[in-house]
């Protein structure tokens, strides 16, 4: 049975583009141009994943994220415009999965799905433990970082931070995220402490510190451990 994606996007061009990709691709494609259409149709029959532009005619997409968030983990990839930057941050804390920003390429959102699917599966199933990329192997279960053979020594808070991006892989995860997780809830603000530490972990686990193959910055938002 093919998966079912709902695309909620009011411009024309980028719907009917994303919806003739995604059908390519074998998922069975619905459609709504505005929130009022995609609640009815979320209430009718569930997709497995949604596509959803922030933007619409009678409201925000953050609206039916929080919405959706009561009672479902049904994945959400988030469509928005440059200028919505602050409303995108917003949006992943309240529980979308991922996001790209206008114009995107049909790959890169057909990777974030997939991404997007996997981590759901696995959240499920049982959570991601061990991350290989390049010369890098992380084992959250064991503690154990290895960069090209060689046992990389994290500090315990280092090592928290990058277990979370390990659970999270190929996923943008926001400050206020991590912070939450690693430090606690009342230091959602302290994204120092966070840009202190990526440079910590990134000066031992990438080659090339200053170009990061691993650990990406999501400029604004967050950070994102690359997952291919
Ligand atoms: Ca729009």
């Amino acid at each position: 049975m093919s998966l079912r994606v709902l695309v909620v996007e009011d411009d024309r061009e980028i719907r009917t583009l994303v919806q003739s990709a995604l059908a390519l691709e074998g998922f069975e494609v619905q459609t709504a141009v505005t929130l009022s259409e995609a609640v009815a149709l979320l209430q009718n029959s569930p997709p497995d994943v949604i596509v959803l532009d922030l933007g619409l005619p009678d409201g925000e997409g953050l609206q039916l994220v929080r919405e959706l968030r009561r009672n479902s983990s049904v994945p959400v990839v988030v469509v928005s415009a440059r200028h919505q930057e602050t409303q995108k941050i917003e949006l992943l804390d309240a529980g979308a999965d991922d996001y790209l920003t206008k114009p995107f390429s049909v790959a890169e959102l057909l990777a974030r799905i997939r991404v997007a699917l996997r981590h759901r599966g696995t959240a499920l199933a049982a959570a991601v433990t061990v991350h290989a990329l390049d010369d890098l192997h992380i084992d959250l279960s064991t503690r154990t970082v290895m960069r090209a053979g060689q046992p990389v020594h994290l500090t315990p808070t280092e090592f928290k931070l990058l277990a979370h991006l390990v659970r999270s892989v190929g996923r943008v995860v926001t400050h206020r995220q991590l912070l939450a997780d690693v430090w606690g809830p009342e230091y959602t603000e302290h994204t120092h402490y966070l840009r202190l530490y990526m440079a910590q972990l990134r000066a031992k686990i990438e080659r090339d510190p200053a170009e990061p193959r691993h650990l990406l910055t999501e400029t604004g938002v967050g950070y994102r451990l690359a997952a291919d």
